[in-house]
């Protein structure tokens, strides 16, 4: 139904006023290298991030229908992270169909459940010391999921006032990640929340790697009435990066959204490419780009994790986005991250269309869990 509605629909953009029709919108093919590897130099191989070639026509219209916007956050939230919840509440749930008490085994048995959802062997075995000094309280499903939603709280403990604040203007960033993480889905649904709360966005089309790329971020601005700023493709992506941010301090706009590659043509280095639009980025405000975004895939698990340290020990992040928790069962990994790295996971992406991007807040997140 909304696929045959947008297919045939023509969307509105919002920044000219002009009508493109999205009817004879071609895919565009992405990523079609996706066995990639940082970079020649990192250790970290990043394999198989997604199969997924195209864009898919799932994004769906540029608004929520009436149906999906009286579910409401926390439901979509809920729907998002169904698989998960599968894992971590139904099969504690299954634990206590045998047994009442907790022991050895039901305690063994639990830790792999949590590993399961990828919450990573460590704080896994954090989390079952916790419950294991509590067992003698804890005589059933419902009870032990309250401790373990409890003692999940205290290492995300993230709330989401502090991840919206927008501190400057224009308050710049910069979103990185590897190939495919959703980058560029992710700033069309930030530029899109930004602009429905008044906001004037500038987006920078700073993936110069593939034409496809700044086809893709196009489709997206003109979905949430942002302003792109591009060069042709190849060109120096700091270039289009101070150029963004040039345009926004003359035109009074509040936000840049820097896109960036997750792959190069060349053997440069990607963390010194990245390097290099932030400098960029500070030559016109000297203490931006205010916020550096990691992009993660919640799909590859664990590998999210080692990419966050990566990125981090090279550019400094200052906030983690986790995407596609809709289709996966390792939700988990949220926790996993919390737990080694200290910097706050700012959002959480549940599913391909506009909406589908939510502040995290750790209590939302764990009731949604449970
Ligand atoms: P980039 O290479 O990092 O810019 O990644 P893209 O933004 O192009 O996203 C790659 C694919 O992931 C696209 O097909 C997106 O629709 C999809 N995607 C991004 N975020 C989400 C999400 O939260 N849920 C789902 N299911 N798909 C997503
Ligand atoms: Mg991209």
């Amino acid at each position: 139904m909304a696929l045959n509605w947008f297919k045939k629909s023509k969307i509105k953009n919002n920044k000219n006023s002009s009508v493109i029709d999205k009817t004879d919108d071609k895919k565009i093919p992405i990523h079609s290298d996706r066995n990639n590897i940082i970079d020649n130099k990192s250790p970290v191989i990043i394999k198989n991030l997604q199969q997924d070639n195209e864009i898919k026509d799932e994004t769906g219209p540029s608004k929520p229908d009436s149906t999906t916007e009286s579910k409401g956050i926390f439901s979509r939230l809920k729907k998002g992270l169904t698989k998960t919840r599968k894992v971590l509440s139904t099969d504690i749930n299954d634990l206590f169909t045998i047994k009442r008490k907790i022991d050895d085994e039901l305690l063994e048995e639990l830790e792999e459940i949590l590993i399961t959802s990828d919450i990573g062997v460590q704080t896994s075995m954090k989390l079952i010391q916790k419950i294991s000094k509590q067992s003698s309280s804890i005589s059933g499903a419902d009870q032990l999921k309250e401790v373990l939603k409890k003692e999940i709280i205290l290492i995300i403990n993230n709330k989401k006032d502090e991840q919206e604040i927008i501190t400057h203007q224009p308050h710049v960033i910069m979103v990185i990640g590897v190939n495919g993480v959703g980058k560029t889905t992710t700033i069309g649904k930030l530029a899109a929340k930004c602009k429905d709360s008044g906001k004037k966005v500038i987006i920078a089309a700073a993936d110069t790697f593939r034409a496809a790329a700044v086809e893709q971020l196009n489709i997206w601005s003109d979905r949430a009435g942002a302003e792109i700023i591009k060069h042709k493709d190849g060109s120096d992506p700091a270039a289009v990066a101070f150029d963004a941010v040039e345009a926004a301090v003359a035109r009074n706009a509040e936000v840049v959204l820097v896109d960036t590659a997750g792959r190069l043509h060349t053997k440069v280095n990607l963390m010194e490419e990245l390097k290099k639009i932030k400098r960029a980025i500070s030559k016109k405000i000297p203490e931006a780009p205010h916020e550096i975004l990691l992009v993660l895939d919640a799909t590859t698990g664990q590998n999210g994790l080692a990419q966050a340290k990566l990125f981090n020990n090279e550019l400094n992040i200052t906030g983690i986005a986790v995407t596609k928790l809709d289709g996966t069962a390792k939700g988990g990994i949220i926790v996993s991250i919390c737990d080694a790295i200290k910097i706050p996971i700012k959002y959480i992406g549940i599913g391909e269309k506009i909406e589908d991007l939510q502040p995290f807040d750790s209590s939302d997140f764990v009731n949604a869990l449970f």
